[in-house]
């Protein structure tokens, strides 16, 4: 992808057929199927790719058993149309990016013999809408079998369980690889690049966006002949921007997750929990060697700041506590994260429970922009194919295929599930190191372990006895446009979803190599480590759990290198 300063130089000032405002899946998406139907494509970002939304999900690439529920209660054709729809994109979703995504067989624990009838009956219908694109068919699974597989479930009362299949993916990841597949085939991409104000040609129409560089303050300019709106939960704000009378269609649920260390519920299967005490869905599912527990819902508004509270763990973990033979603890607690669901309402009624999952996307004859809104990670590339579709009937050119369908994303390319031990058998790198670095990077793990040659240090773990290493911070400065130590520590590298104190504990070393990259002065470095630690300490105070103060030797780290 290059270095950012490259990408802002060729960005400025510059003229494309198709400007894609926000850098989410459903941007990132939108960007790469335009871009390789032969669309000149920019894609902004007013953060950092998967910043927002994209990279707090529960990771699940689904039909939503919830919303085949409610399809069959309702008698509703298009929420049957919402499911079949995103069965398919599971598959495509799992054979496009092999590196990030895995199938994964949910258990549902029954304690009645009456609810094992419900979800059996479900779940086959689940099998059945999936027709061609099932995963493998859903099955009662015994009493003995389901404690084998969930030791920790609560035993009493136990009846057994119901299996069935859905994918699994690091979401973060997968948005950066549609972002570089994006860059690879010509695509402009910029993060911290914010919309702020649009252009118009003679007939209103717009034609051109006023951007502010989120890291300098500067602003810029980029024409355009389409604007696409794929801001997700901020979606209204832009459409205000193009036709201020247009009426407010979002409505946010905000979803608090929390991860735990897996040894508090060994398991390789992932449980549901069908219908907790208010009617929601929660989830515990094994992920990067966690336990990821969640979610919630609560409606918040786009400018509320966002964080996992004690209330949402303990409504958590009051609802999974009845599931299990030892209580989770708060304390267990060693990372989170949490994000708005975009949903678009059609009048102001309805829960957000109740709201579905669907996408709609509007042409606002006004002005020209076309917004996509709402849709869930798993229908991200028919969303996209959907708009480009749109996109071209406004430039008035012939609809084409999407090639997006079966499009292996960067990092895909090669890729086997044994790549881990090959480079192992290339570079002198622990196993450990070999399996994170395929699982985050695919095949394109080789290229951030070529940097070790240049630089043998660049192999040095960057907290000791972790798997990631210094040559990831460096390839995400390079290739990936990391800009912040949040953008490498989340978003790269995954070790703030695995660990806030480990994070906090990495952000010297990391600020130390961006800070070689970047030209930062000390000052700058340290001012990057304050931020950084005083924002994960506030995560940690949200949390009820205490801060983490950085020892004396490791703060030092980024002044003493
Ligand atoms: C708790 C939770 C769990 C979920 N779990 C799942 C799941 O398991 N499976 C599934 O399929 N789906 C799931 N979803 C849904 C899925 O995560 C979302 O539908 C999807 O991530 C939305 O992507 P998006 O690109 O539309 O929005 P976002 O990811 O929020 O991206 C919008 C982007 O627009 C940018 N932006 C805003 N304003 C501007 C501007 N002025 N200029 C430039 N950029 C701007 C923002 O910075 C942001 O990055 C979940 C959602 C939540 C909240």
């Amino acid at each position: 992808m290059g270095n950012r300063e490259q990408q802002l130089r060729d960005i400025t000032g510059n003229s494309f057929d198709i400007c894609v405002i926000g850098g989410g899946a459903t941007g990132a998406g939108c960007a790469l199927d335009a871009q390789l139907r032969g669309l000149r494509t920019v894609l902004l970002e007013a953060g950092d790719f998967a910043g927002a939304t994209s990279s707090a999900a529960t990771k699940i690439i689904h039909g939503g058993g919830r919303y085949l529920e409610e399809a069959i209660k309702d008698v509703d054709p298009n929420e049957y149309h919402v499911v079949i729809r995103a069965l398919h994109e599971r598959v495509r979703m799992l054979n496009n990016a092999p590196h990030l995504t895995r199938q994964l067989a949910f258990l549902v624990p029954s304690y009645h013999w009456l609810n094992v009838a419900y979800l059996d009956i479900g779940l086959k219908i689940y099998d059945w809408l999936a027709g061609c694109a099932r995963i493998s068919p859903s099955k009662y699974v015994s009493r003995e079998e389901t404690l084998e597989r969930m030791p920790e479930l609560k035993q009493q009362g136990l009846i057994g369980s119901v299996e069935y299949a859905d994918g699994q993916f690091d979401d973060a990841r997968y948005n950066l690889a549609l972002v570089q597949s994006f860059s690879k085939v010509g695509g402009s991409p910029l993060n911290y690049a914010r919309v702020t104000g649009f252009g118009r040609d003679a007939a209103g129409r717009l034609s051109g966006a006023s951007v502010t560089d989120q890291l300098t303050g500067t602003q810029f300019s980029v024409g355009a002949k389409v604007f696409v709106n794929a801001t997700g939960p901020f979606s209204d704000s832009i459409r205000h921007l193009a036709t201020d009378s247009l009426p407010r269609r979002m409505r946010l649920s905000k979803g608090a997750h929390v991860l735990l260390p897996l040894e508090v519920f060994p398991t390789q299967d992932a449980m549901l929990i069908p219908k907790t005490d208010d009617g929601r869905v929660l989830f515990a599912v094994p992920w990067n060697g966690r336990l990821l527990v969640g979610t919630t819902e609560q409606e918040v508004s786009p400018e509320d700041e966002l964080f996992v509270t004690r209330e949402d763990i303990d409504f958590m973990f009051g609802q999974l506590n009845k599931y299990l033979e030892h209580p989770l603890q708060p304390s267990h607690i060693v990372s989170g994260f949490v994000g708005a669901r975009p949903l678009v309402s059609s009048g102001e009624s309805q829960s957000t429970q109740k709201l579905a999952r669907d996408d709609v996307i509007e042409v606002d004859a006004a002005s020209g922009l076309i917004s996509i809104m709402g849709g869930k990670w798993t229908t991200h590339r028919a969303m996209a194919e959907d708009t480009i579709n749109a996109v071209q009937k406004t430039l008035g050119n012939p609809v084409t295929d999407s090639p997006t369908r079966s499009y292996v994303l960067y990092g895909g390319e090669g890729f086997r599930v044994d790549l881990w031990e090959k480079l192992r058998a290339a570079f002198p790198i622990a196993k450990e190191t070999a399996h994170h670095l395929a699982a985050k990077f695919g095949t394109a793990a080789w290229r951030v372990l070529e940097l070790t040659r240049e630089n043998r240090n660049l192999a040095e773990p960057i907290l000791a006895g972790n798997p990631p290493i210094q040559a990831e911070v460096v390839y995400s400065v390079r290739e990936e446009l990391a800009a912040t130590l949040e953008d490498v520590l989340a978003r790269r590298l995954g070790m703030q979803f695995y660990s806030w104190r480990e994070a906090i504990r990495s952000a010297p070393a990391v600020a130390t190599q961006m800070a070689k990259e970047l030209c930062w002065s000390s000052e700058q470095t340290n001012a990057a480590i304050a931020a950084y630690v005083d924002k994960m300490n506030r995560i940690l105070e949200h949390a009820g759990l205490q801060p983490e103060t950085l020892s004396g030797a490791t703060a030092g780290h980024a002044s003493a290198e």
